[in-house]
Order: C-alpha cells, then sequence, then structure tokens
C-alpha cells in the first residue's frame, strides 16, 4: 500500500512516515496543501493521510478539491481540530474518515485498511487467490492452511496483486506503488521479488503476460497446488 501524507509538522510526519513504513505502508510526504493536491492528482496512491491546518492551502480546500476532480481514494483526516462542526464538515466534504491527535499509529494504519476495503466495497480484509490467503491487518500468508515465510517487499507485491486477481499489472505500476519517493529502482528488484514468490508459493502463482504484466490467477490452478 502507499499512502500520501500532507503533515507541515516535522515531528508528527517524521512519526507517521516510519511507524507506517514498520507496518508495510509506503508514505511519501509533502508539508504543504498545495503540493498535496499537485501529488495526490498526479500519481497513484491507495489513500491520502491530510492534515487540516497546512500552509499554502489548508486541508478542507485541498479535500473538496480533489473530491471536485472526481479522485475516489481515500481520504483520512488528522487533525487536532476536535469541534463536531469541523468534524461534519470533513466528512461532509467527502473525507472517509477523520482522526483526532494525538492517534495510536497502529490505529491509523487500521482506519486505513478499513477505508480503502470499503471504498472496493469488500468487508473481508482476507485477499484469496486459489488455495493462497493474505491477511492485510496481520500480515500473515497462507497456501493451505499453511503459513508461508515472505519479506516485507514480496509481502507488499503479493498484496498488490491479490488486490485484483486477473488483472494485469504492468512493471511500472507495480514499481510505482511498491516504492517511495528516493528509494534506488534497481533493475532487477521487481524480478527477484518475483522469482522468490514463484519459488515459495508455486509457478504458477503469479502469471505473466510479456509485454503487458504480472497477475495472480483468480483460481489456482490444480498442477500449481
Ligand atoms: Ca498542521
Amino acid at each position: 500500500m502507499r499512502a500520501l501524507l500532507v503533515e507541515d509538522d516535522p515531528l508528527i510526519g517524521e512519526a507517521v512516515r516510519v511507524g507506517l513504513a514498520r507496518l508495510g505502508i509506503t508514505v511519501d510526504w509533502v508539508r504543504d496543501g498545495e503540493l498535496g493536491l499537485q501529488c495526490a492528482s498526479s500519481e497513484p496512491f491507495d489513500a491520502v493521510v491530510l492534515d487540516l491546518g497546512l500552509p499554502r492551502q489548508d486541508g478542507m480546500q485541498v479535500l473538496r478539491e480533489l473530491r471536485k476532480k472526481g479522485h475516489l481514494f481515500p481520504i483520512l483526516i488528522i487533525t487536532a481540530r476536535d469541534a463536531l462542526a469541523d468534524r461534519v464538515a470533513g466528512l461532509d466534504a467527502g473525507a472517509d474518515d477523520y482522526i483526532l491527535k494525538p492517534f495510536e499509529l497502529d490505529e491509523l494504519a487500521a482506519r486505513l485498511r478499513s477505508s480503502i476495503r470499503s471504498r472496493c466495497g469488500r468487508a473481508d480484509p482476507v485477499l484469496r487467490s486459489g488455495t493462497l490467503a493474505l491477511h492485510p491487518d496481520t500480515k500473515v500468508v497462507t497456501q493451505n492452511g499453511a503459513v508461508v515465510n515472505l519479506s516485507a517487499r514480496e509481502f507488499a507485491l503479493l498484496e498488490l496483486l491479490m488486490r485484483r486477481p486477473g488483472v494485469p499489472l504492468s512493471r511500472a505500476q507495480l514499481e510505482e506503488r511498491l516504492l517511495g519517493w528516493g528509494e534506488e529502482v534497481t533493475s532487477n528488484a521487481l524480478e527477484v521479488n518475483i522469482h522468490n514468490l514463484r519459488r515459495k508459493l508455486g509457478l504458477a502463482s503469479i502469471l505473466n503476460i510479456r509485454g503487458v504484466g504480472y497477475f495472480v490467477p483468480r483460481d489456482t490452478p490444480p498442477w500449481s497446488r
């Protein structure tokens, strides 16, 4: 999962960035509303975490602008403004959730996942492809009920693919969603992770259409079990 954080407070921003990274969420961080609006409009994020009191453009304006442009990704407001009127205004303007500072990072991560789930119209948090089951909240992957150990990067890659079974994602799309800014894209990092996943889960766990992209099958064929 890749989230955009729009927050001008350096301490909170750094804590959220580091904390969510530990929970497997890649965070890109900008410190003013104008830049937040620009980035959220132009790059593929799974969710936006938005402060309200921001330099250059207020968070509420950013929120209204993003929804006016038709962006559907979940937007979570994080703020110290706890007046009922502020909360109602935020939710009415299209925020998915409203979290009061100070908050626990585990809670923010859980609410991010839950917002993404409800946007996808799916109540079951477990992702499935054939005999594979991936639990985004506990970071556990099982195959035929047995736990498979994956690295954080392998897990993130598999989660991306399992969110859209049967839909090929191109190399560029995968790299874009897996890596934050400032992270080097080594030329074969994606291939190495795909190779490792196939070694652990079976060759047919991740399929590939040359020149198009990688995907997990909607149903794992019997020969890979
Ligand atoms: Ca602020």
